[in-house]
């Protein structure tokens, strides 16, 4: 019986092609690397045709691991986010290359939209803010900048779309010109509450309506693969955004469970339940599912700075060689003598939002070395979260569990100060990749192999690790206040 998942999982920086078993084990994966093209500063592109043939070289790899395409009963994708593909229908060819979530080309037709006044209003509609980050903008600049873009445009031909629905469309050999619905919410164009693309936020950004796919579910027979690909049609049967995914993969699937991504910045989604999110914290909100076309969404926040001031302690200070030390380091002192570290190196995210903000640190003494930076810097992480779990708590979101995941979350010393610091029970799976797994869960819901979602959840999650709070109150209001002097100072 036919009872692999094959996962694409689309990252900013590789390809991978992932087989789980349907019990959620992870029976192979290959990975290649995506070349980055940086052609002015701020701007981040990708070849659209490297990823499509390095994603199928990825996928050959793996499926005779399956015992070949005629034991997988779905195929799920997950992806990087925000990223636009330009593409002709005719030829199936890209137009030009993609613009990833990162470029930062359309800051100025952001500013204009923000100063003539249509936030509130957009931000009422879709959930997202007037940043270049989302994909609208992005589809807008091609347009106006890209030649092939605008005559396709004109001869009818022009299909854009996000990552996952480029690989569909390339999978299907053109027959499915699709998106699901997390993705689409990343776009500016498709309201929270909308069936599809909305032709109000087309016409404010400019983009043709017929040039976008259609809307979809994020589980079920979604699409077929094109037969001489695999030497068979094997049915595409989940699609999420690489946020959502996660967040699924935690099996964040009732309101109020969140998860956090401590990577090189932190990514925290909770789920909302099917209330609309409308945030007054600006935070984002975002669509978690899609499925038989009822939706249920997230609240989304973003810190910029997580692994990256690790990093930045090994490669420019020196203070450790490889970031796990900052662990053993942190357990060698009883605290940090005071010191505390505001991480802005990047500016602020969620939910400061001071982009012109600078690192700061405080407190130094003679008394302050290595083991109370490293400290300090982990302890930046726990302060972060605080800010954003008062920030969701505000919106009328406040967390019940919190479960991390990402490179960083390894640390287990980090572990129990966040949850010390929340006061709630943190919870860390074993098997760690939560962005694929939430693909292959959806995918496997969507090929029948569970009955729902939920089904899927439970027998795919593996095991878990809790860290329960064990701090006592005058120490964490010690330790806020010094953040919150910090921060201002920041
Ligand atoms: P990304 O997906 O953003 O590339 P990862 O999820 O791979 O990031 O996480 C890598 C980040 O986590 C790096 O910035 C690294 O400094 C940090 N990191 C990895 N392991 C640890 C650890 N044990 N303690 C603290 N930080 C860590």
């Amino acid at each position: 019986m036919a009872d692999y998942i094959l996962v694409l999982d689309e990252g900013t920086t590789s390809t991978r092609a992932m087989l789980f078993a349907s019990d959620g084990v992870l029976v192979a994966s290959a990975q290649e690397e995506l070349t980055q093209h940086y052609p002015q500063s701020g701007w981040v592109e990708h070849d659209a045709g490297e990823i499509w043939e390095k994603t199928l070289k990825c996928a050959l790899a793996v499926i005779p691991d399956a015992g070949g395409a005629a034991m997988i009963a779905g195929i799920g994708i997950t992806n990087q986010r925000e990223t636009v593909v330009a593409w002709d229908k005719d030829t199936g060819k890209p137009l030009t290359r993609a613009i990833v979530w990162q470029d930062r080309r359309t800051e100025p037709f952001c500013t204009a939209l923000r100063e003539a006044g249509h936030e509130a209003d957009v931000q009422r509609r879709t959930g997202l803010l007037l940043d270049p980050y989302f994909s609208g903008t992005k589809m807008r600049w091609m347009l106006d900048n890209v030649a092939e873009v605008k005559i396709a445009a004109d001869a009818g031909t022009l299909a854009f779309g996000t990552v996952e629905c480029w690989l569909v469309y390339k999978l299907t050999g053109g027959a499915s010109h699709i998106s699901d619905a997390s993705n689409a919410s990343r776009t500016l164009l498709m309201e929270l509450a909308g069936e599809g693309f909305d032709e109000g936020l087309c016409e404010l950004l400019g983009v043709p309506h017929s040039a976008l796919p259609q809307v979809t579910d994020m589980s079920g027979q979604l699409a077929e693969t094109e037969v001489s690909l695999f030497g068979r049609e094997i049915p595409i049967t989940g699609l999420a955004g690489d946020q959502q995914a996660a967040t699924i993969g935690q099996a964040c699937l009732s309101p109020g469970e969140t998860k956090a991504t401590y990577g090189t910045g932190a990514f925290v989604l909770t789920n909302q339940g099917e209330t609309i999110p409308h945030s007054t914290n600006r935070l984002l909100g975002t669509v978690l599912t899609q499925l038989d076309g009822k939706r249920t969404y997230a609240i989304e926040g973003s810190v910029f700075v997580a692994g990256s001031l690790v990093q930045w302690l090994r490669d420019s200070l020196g203070i450790v060689d490889v970031a796990s030390q900052t662990e053993e380091l942190a357990r060698s002192v009883p605290d940090t003598g005071g010191v505390t570290i505001v991480p802005a190196l990047s500016g602020l995210g969620a939910p400061h939002w001071r982009p012109d903000a600078r690192g700061v640190i405080t407190g130094l003494s003679f008394a302050s070395g290595k083991a109370e930076l490293a400290r300090a810097a982990l302890e930046a992480m726990a302060h972060q979260t605080h800010d954003l779990a008062q920030a969701f708590a505000a919106d009328g979101t406040p967390w019940g569990t919190l479960r991390i995941d990402g490179g960083m979350a390894a640390n287990d010393w980090m572990a129990q100060d966040l949850a010390n610091m929340l006061d709630l029970t943190v919870e860390r799976p074993g098997f760690v990749e939560t962005t694929a797994l939430g693909a292959a869960m959806l995918a496997a819901a969507g090929a029948g192999l569970y009955p729902d979602l939920e089904s899927a959840a439970a027998k795919m999650r593996g095991t878990l690790s809790a860290f329960e709070p064990d701090m006592d109150e005058a120490t964490r209001e010690e330790r806020l206040s010094r953040w919150q002097s910090a921060l201002d100072a920041a």
